[in-house]
C-alpha cells in the first residue's frame, strides 16, 4: 500500500485489497471494519473540534496554520476581499464569513455584529460580488435571543438595504428550531435573509415546507456537525437520498437557492433535474467551500453554472478546520504528515 493511503483513501485502498483476496468474508471484515473507523474518526475529530484547551494549540503551531490556509482565506478582512476579488475575476461569487462561534459574552457578540458591517462596507467599496455567512452563536444566541435577534436584524437590514443578502449558517442540532424560528421573523422584516437546510436532520423537510411558505431563500447542504442516530440519518447512503428529494423540493420553488456540495452525484442529479424542469440557470447557484474541489468549481463555470465560493477567514479558525478534517480522512493524514517531524515519517521506498 503506497506510504499516503493510512487513512487517505481508506475505501479505495481497502476494496482492492478485498477484491484481491480470494476470501469473500475476509472482503466483507475488511469493509465493515474500514467504514466504523472512518465513523469513528469522524465522530472523534468532531468531538475535539468543541475542545476549547486544544484550540490555542492548534491555532498556534506552524504546520497547523499552513495546512489551515488550504480552508481559510487568511486572518484579515484584506485576505477575505483578495480572496474574494481573485475568484469574481474567475466568474465565481463569493461569501464572505467571519469565523467566529459560540460567543461567551455580549461585547464579543457586539463586536462580531460591527465587524459584519464593516464586511458589507468593503465590499460595497471594492464592488465585490459576494454577500455574507454568519452563526447565530456568533451574534450571542448562548447569551440571549434577544441580543441575537437585535444584532441580526442591523446586519440584515444593512444588507437589504444595500441589495445584498445575509446567509445565517446552519450550526448543531441544539440551535436548529431557535434558527428556523429567528430566521423567519426576521424574514418578515426584511428580505435580504436566508439559511441554511442540512440534509442529514430528519426534520430538515418539515423545515423546508415551513421556510418556503415564507419566501426564504436556502442554502441545501449534507450537515456538518456531530449528531445522535434519532435526530439525523447515520447513513451516508440515507443523507444523499435525502438531499437529492430536498433539492426536488426547493428548486422549482420560484425562489433563489444555493445547492452547496461537492459530491459529484449531488451535481449530477441537480443538473438532470433542472433540465427535465427547465429550470433556468439564473434561478439557483452551486456553492462550494474555499479549497475544496477548484477542479470542480472551475468546470461548473466553464459550463455556464453560477457558483458562489464560501470564503472564511479569521483567527478564530479552529472548529471550522476540524470539521473539514473530519470530512475527509485525507485531509487529516495530509495534517498528521506534515505534523510528524521528517525523520519519523516512514521511507516512501
Ligand atoms: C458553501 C457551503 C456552505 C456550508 N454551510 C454549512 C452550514 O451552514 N452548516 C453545516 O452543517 N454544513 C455546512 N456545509 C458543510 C456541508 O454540510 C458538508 O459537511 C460538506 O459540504 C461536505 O459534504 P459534501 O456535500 O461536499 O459531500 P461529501 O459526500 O461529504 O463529499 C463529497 C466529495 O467532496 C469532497 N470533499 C468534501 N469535503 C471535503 C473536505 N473537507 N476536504 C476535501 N474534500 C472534500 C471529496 O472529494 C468528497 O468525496 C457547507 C458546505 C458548503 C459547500
Amino acid at each position: 500500500m503506497p506510504k499516503n493511503s493510512l487513512l487517505g483513501s481508506k475505501n479505495s485502498a481497502f476494496a482492492s485489497l478485498a477484491a484481491q483476496s480470494p476470501d469473500h468474508e475476509l472482503s466483507i471484515v475488511l469493509h465493515t471494519h474500514i467504514g466504523a473507523s472512518c465513523f469513528l474518526m469522524r465522530s472523534f475529530l468532531l468531538h475535539l473540534s468543541e475542545n476549547k484547551r486544544l484550540a490555542p494549540l492548534i491555532i498556534n503551531n506552524s504546520v497547523s496554520r499552513r495546512v489551515a490556509r488550504r480552508f481559510v482565506a487568511g486572518e484579515t478582512l484584506d485576505d477575505a476581499v483578495e480572496a474574494a476579488r481573485n475568484l469574481n475575476r474567475e466568474m465565481r461569487l463569493a461569501s464572505l464569513d467571519l469565523l467566529g462561534e459560540n460567543v461567551s459574552d455580549e461585547a464579543g457578540a457586539r463586536r462580531a455584529a460591527e465587524n459584519y458591517l464593516s464586511i458589507f462596507g468593503r465590499i460595497e467599496l471594492e464592488k465585490l460580488d459576494a454577500n455574507v455567512s454568519l452563526k447565530l452563536t456568533q451574534l450571542g444566541l448562548d447569551l440571549s435571543e434577544a441580543l441575537c435577534q437585535e444584532l441580526l436584524e442591523k446586519i440584515v437590514a444593512h444588507a437589504t438595504t444595500h441589495g445584498n443578502f445575509v446567509r445565517i449558517d446552519m450550526e448543531g442540532s441544539a440551535y436548529t428550531e431557535r434558527t428556523v424560528e429567528l430566521t423567519k421573523r426576521v424574514r418578515a422584516k426584511f428580505s435580504g435573509v436566508g439559511t441554511v437546510m442540512q440534509a442529514y436532520l430528519y426534520r430538515a423537510e418539515k423545515d423546508v415546507l415551513d421556510l418556503l411558505a415564507v419566501g426564504c431563500r436556502l442554502r441545501l447542504c449534507k450537515g456538518a456537525y456531530q449528531e445522535p442516530p434519532d435526530v439525523a440519518f447515520p447513513k451516508k447512503s440515507d443523507v444523499d437520498a435525502n438531499y437529492v428529494k430536498l433539492m426536488k423540493l426547493i428548486l422549482p420553488s420560484g425562489i433563489y437557492h444555493g445547492i452547496a456540495t461537492h459530491d459529484p452525484a449531488m451535481i449530477d442529479a441537480t443538473k438532470a433535474f433542472v433540465r427535465e424542469k427547465n429550470i433556468n440557470r439564473e434561478q439557483f447557484e452551486f456553492q462550494m467551500l474555499y479549497g475544496i474541489r477548484t477542479d470542480l468549481q472551475q468546470q461548473l463555470v466553464r459550463e455556464g453554472y453560477r457558483l458562489r465560493i464560501y470564503i472564511p477567514y479569521g483567527t478564530d479558525w479552529f472548529p471550522y478546520f476540524m470539521r473539514r478534517l473530519a470530512e475527509r480522512p485525507a485531509n487529516l493524514t495530509f495534517f498528521l504528515r506534515n505534523l510528524l517531524p521528517r525523520s519519523s515519517q516512514p521511507s516512501s521506498s
